[in-house]
């Protein structure tokens, strides 16, 4: 007899990690693995932009002590072009909600102290996961931990393991796939360094885009545009600030601290989303179901969002034998999934250079640029959506 659980969640990224925190609230058991070890996703450094209903979410789950004293609110932004900064002030625009700075790793760490605290059941190093029957009412994951072939039985499998897992390509014959991909990447770097700013500054240079994020008071997240094709070897420290230095230069005297890296890795930008994201007991979630361009820092958010309804979804079943919201999950993700592909689509548009510094593109940027900063309701636009709708 194989063991049995509710929801099989196949990977411990965020998506899998709330889902699993919000059905164990429901009282709906399940098991979580991943196929990494505990020590590496704790240290993944990706996002760490946290809409207002991100944040909102993880006080919810019991996992905000530490993001409420660690984490930095920002009530603005500010667009840089032409040499000069525009704030865009989001909570005034969006009546006084915010985002949180706080590494996505940050965010793993907490969910991963919770489920162990709990004593619920989360294997890291899994190798050879498959899924299976999930056209059936008894669907089945295999997999290998520490040498040993095992097997659960479930009532359903979350599929929450990512852009390079194993549950969209078991059910990817019955999808449509929408991809998009960008002719530039991000050069991302974490520096040992106090940020040179209070809030984030998104560049548009006639050299290409430049992002100024952080993640602490010591540590700062810088982004560069870069040739998809660039192998990081040819982005020796040096250049990449003196790079960073150009993109960023103000007429007003503004002046960017340089540190040691810790890390820099090149990310290519690429818009993708399957429909729909479920497959009889198989559902898919965050990355593994789409990705969005990082510029508008939505790829986390996105990705709890689909977990949220999907807890919801299977607490209506569980409690009710409603199959309502089940067979109506992906309709109602790909609502916000194709919102926040636009958003995101829109904020890469708008800050990345292709042509010349003067073409045609550059110009239709330059002007919605200038009338996102003179305009309240060009400005609201990009607020709220950058602060994260409240319903969509
Ligand atoms: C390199 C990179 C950099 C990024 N940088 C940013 C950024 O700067 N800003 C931003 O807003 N967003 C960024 N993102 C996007 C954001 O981090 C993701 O949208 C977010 O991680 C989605 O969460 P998820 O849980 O859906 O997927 P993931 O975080 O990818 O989690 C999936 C988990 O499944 C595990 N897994 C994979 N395959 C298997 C398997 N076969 N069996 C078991 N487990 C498996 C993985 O190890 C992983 O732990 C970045 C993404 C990447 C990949």
């Amino acid at each position: 007899m194989s063991p049995r659980t509710h929801v099989g969640i196949v990977g411990a990224g965020p998506a899998g990690l709330v889902l699993s925190q919000l059905l164990d609230r429901a009282g709906i058991e399940s098991i979580v693995l991943e196929d990494r070890s505990r020590e590496h996703v704790e240290k993944r450094v990706r996002a760490g932009v946290l809409e207002q209903g991100t944040v909102d979410l993880l006080e919810a789950i019991g996992v905000g002590e530490r993001m409420r004293r660690e984490g930095i609110v920002h009530h603005g932004l500010e667009l840089r072009f032409r040499r000069r900064g525009h704030r865009v002030p989001l909570s005034e625009l969006t009546g006084g909600r915010a985002i949180t700075i706080y590494g996505q790793q940050e965010v793993v760490k907490d969910l991963i102290d919770a489920r162990l605290a709990a004593g619920q059941v989360l294997l890291f190093d899994v190798d050879d996961v498959s899924v299976h029957d999930f056209d059936s009412d008894h669907p089945r994951i295999r997999f290998t931990h520490a040498g040993e072939p095992q097997e659960i039985g479930c009532d359903v499998i979350a599929g929450c393991d990512g852009f390079h897992g194993v549950c969209r390509p078991a059910i990817e014959k019955h999808l449509k796939v929408h991809n998009h991909e960008y002719p530039f990447a991000w050069l991302g770097i974490l520096a040992q360094v106090p940020p040179s700013t209070d809030e984030l500054i998104y560049a548009n240079h006639d050299r290409g885009f430049a992002l100024h994020s952080l993640r602490s008071p010591e540590l700062s997240r810088l982004y560069i545009q870069c040739d998809p094709r660039d192998d990081i070897s040819a982005w020796p420290d040096e250049r990449i600030w003196e790079e960073m230095h150009i993109r960023f230069e103000t007429d007003d005297g503004w002046t960017l601290n340089e540190g040691p890296l810790i890390e820099k890795g090149i990310t290519p930008m690429r818009s993708f989303v399957v429909e729909p994201m479920q497959r009889g007991r198989l559902y898919l979630a965050g990355d593994a179901a789409h990705i969005v361009p990082a510029t508008g820092a939505k790829g986390l958010n996105l990705a709890l969002h689909d977990v949220r309804l999907l807890a919801e979804a299977l607490t209506g079943w569980y409690r009710n034998g409603d199959t309502s919201l089940l067979d109506g999950y992906s309709a109602a993700c790909l609502r916000r999934v194709w919102r926040v592909q636009h958003f995101s689509w829109w904020m890469t548009s708008m800050l990345h250079r292709i042509g010349a510094p003067d073409d045609f593109e550059a110009q239709l940027q330059y002007a919605q640029l200038e009338y996102v900063c003179s305009s309240v309701a060009a400005a609201t636009t990009l607020a709220e959506n950058y602060v994260g709708l409240e319903k969509v």
